[in-house]
């Protein structure tokens, strides 16, 4: 069996945000109709666009590290994907509809942040400067668009939601 490396699981991780951020893309169209608020729609599409971007980022990524773009089946993106289409489902029609697709985004983004902060860092071990740049670039937009759903949250959804 080969030895397991820093570097298998920089792949790995790869291979996991990979899956993860296409699953992301197929869900974000879906939330931005389904949302209520202009501001939600807008917001959904405008990162659904950026995610187009991340996944071009990650194939950079894999090339940089001399491998090829290839998904992994992640449980974890899944089950995130899958607590927002309930919520979908559940929240139909009501006023609170809208915070709760904004909890399942945030939930996402932070799984993202949480996968970026830690591949950046091996690429850094791993003496892969491009790697590091490019995988930065990522987690300040996933920060951006966690921290613009937040206010989002605060001066809109939550209002509505409770009203
Ligand atoms: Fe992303
Ligand atoms: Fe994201």
């Amino acid at each position: 069996m080969p030895e397991k490396t820093l570097e298998t699981l920089f792949h790995d991780g790869l291979k996991d945000i990979y899956y993860a951020e296409r699953q992301i893309l197929k869900a974000l169209p879906k939330m931005a109709r389904a949302a209520q608020l202009p501001d939600s729609k807008a917001a959904f599409e405008r990162h659904r666009d950026e995610t187009e971007v991340h996944v071009e980022r990650l194939q950079q990524v894999f090339e940089i590290f001399g491998k090829r773009a290839q998904g992994k089946t992640c449980e974890a993106i899944q089950g995130i994907i899958a607590e927002g289409e309930e919520i979908m489902e559940e929240f139909k029609g009501s006023p609170a509809l809208d915070a709760g697709l904004i909890s399942s985004a945030q939930a996402v983004e932070h799984y993202e942040i949480s996968r970026y902060g830690t591949l950046r860092t091996w690429a850094k071990q791993l003496g892969l400067q491009e790697a590091v740049s490019l995988l930065d670039q990522t987690l300040q937009e996933e920060g951006a668009t966690d921290k613009a759903l937040s206010k989002l949250a605060v001066t809109a959804a939550n209002i509505k939601a409770a009203a």
